[in-house]
């Protein structure tokens, strides 16, 4: 595919994570029949090196995706796409949610926020350890290259629906895996699962077949 000055039309990832990129690309862009085949998938800080994150400062996972992607899509002026995902655990009125990165207090640091988790949740039985993996995806800008009606601003959220454990099990994955017990996998982490497992059944995963089924239609 190209667009009107014959160059392979592109969308940025909104993502500092370099393993998003290549699999967000391996879900929308892979399959032949797919409607994003033959166009590019570069991480915003590939192409723009002095690319500043903005502040995610929503109060919703949609509006923290639409904060990345607008701002990726400001600078390249090119279709641009953000995720923001997280925890929500029911007992925990759905904290960490938008702040599960940072839910110890420290950005990323998973072995804290992991034990913060199990100490709020001292003394909850199994039947109250309700939990679901949200992940919301926004395109800004894709009727730059597809003149589609709502092409403007796509969004779709996944979600993976289980409960917390008691104690951490397994070392694949990040995050939460090691306490989240997902329903499709009885007995098993979501960090027990191979990669290809998690993304069968994972909020990401949902996300990125929701998305393709919304540009097939
Ligand atoms: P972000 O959207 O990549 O910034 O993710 C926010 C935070 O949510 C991560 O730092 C993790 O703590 C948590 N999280 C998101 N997705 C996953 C997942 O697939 N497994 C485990 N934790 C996740």
């Amino acid at each position: 595919m190209s667009d009107a000055r014959g160059e392979t039309p592109t969308i940025v990832v909104a993502t500092g994570n370099a393993h998003k990129v290549v699999e967000i690309a391996a879900a929308l862009g892979a399959a032949a029949d797919s409607p994003l085949a033959g166009i590019g998938f570069d991480a915003v800080h590939e192409l723009y090196p002095d690319f500043i994150d903005p502040v995610e400062d929503g109060a919703t996972f949609e509006d923290n995706a639409a904060i990345k992607a607008h701002a990726a899509h400001y600078v390249s002026g090119l279709p641009s796409l953000a995720d923001d995902s997280g925890l929500v655990v029911d007992a925990l009125d759905g904290a960490p949610g938008i702040y599960s990165a940072r839910y110890c207090g420290v950005e990323h640091d998973d072995a804290g926020n992991n034990e913060k988790l199990l100490r709020e949740l001292e003394g909850v039985p199994a039947q109250r350890r309700r939990a679901r993996f949200v992940s919301c995806l926004v395109v800004v800008g894709l009727n730059t290259i597809i003149d589609r009606p709502g092409y403007g601003y796509l969004t779709v959220t996944g979600t993976c629906e289980g409960s917390i454990g008691f104690e951490p099990q397994g070392n694949n994955g990040f995050g939460y895996d090691p306490l989240f017990l997902p329903d499709a996998t009885p007995g098993r982490s979501m960090a027990q699962l191979t990669l290809e497992e998690k993304t069968a059944i994972s909020h990401r995963g949902d996300a990125l077949r929701k998305l393709l089924a919304v540009l097939h239609s």
